[in-house]
């Protein structure tokens, strides 16, 4: 299987050389995949997330996830002490990602609105995936610096109505 289901970028190059006065869009090196999303997915339709993971070169390459303290299919949060205590302890920690099972594949106003008000650290990204549409949205308090679609097998395309608006 290789690298083959690895996500694509669509406009990756267009957002990453868009210079703004609120300073250069940062476009991450994505190397995430199905294999490595799937550990996100809900079987209720909640919403669930956790942290991005980056190796030594800083490309994204892992979710560690961290189940949603809430049951909502719109509404994803991380216990706190949880959130700190990793933070603390992971030294390979690349930003945050939720899930938008329904509703939405992009970012919602509430996602940008909570980034301008609590920006990400230097080098760290917000992430929003969708996973009806495989759409992989990387953001952060300027906007969204990478667009990819992850590719599902078969199986989840066939059975992802039932669960996912
Ligand atoms: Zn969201």
């Amino acid at each position: 299987m290789g690298g083959t289901d690895t996500a694509r970028s669509q406009s990756s190059g267009e957002l990453a050389s868009s210079g703004s006065p609120g300073g250069a869009k940062r476009a991450p090196k994505v190397l995430l995949g199905w294999k490595e999303l799937k550990c996100l997915l809900d079987a209720r339709g909640y919403e669930q997330g956790g942290f991005l993971l980056k190796n030594e070169d800083g490309a994204i390459v892992g979710v560690l996830p961290v189940p949603s303290r809430l049951n909502s299919p719109e509404r994803y949060a991380m216990d706190p002490k949880e959130y700190r205590r990793l933070r603390r302890t992971r030294k390979d920690i690349a930003g945050v990602i939720h899930t938008h099972p329904s509703g939405d594949p992009e970012p919602s106003e509430d996602d940008r609105r909570l980034t301008k008000l609590f920006p990400v650290r230097e080098g760290e990204y917000r992430a929003v995936w969708h996973p009806r549409s495989g759409r992989l949205t990387f953001f952060d308090q300027t906007g969204d610096v990478w667009v990819g679609y992850i590719r599902r097998p078969l199986w989840f395309r066939l059975i992802a109505p039932l669960f996912y608006e």
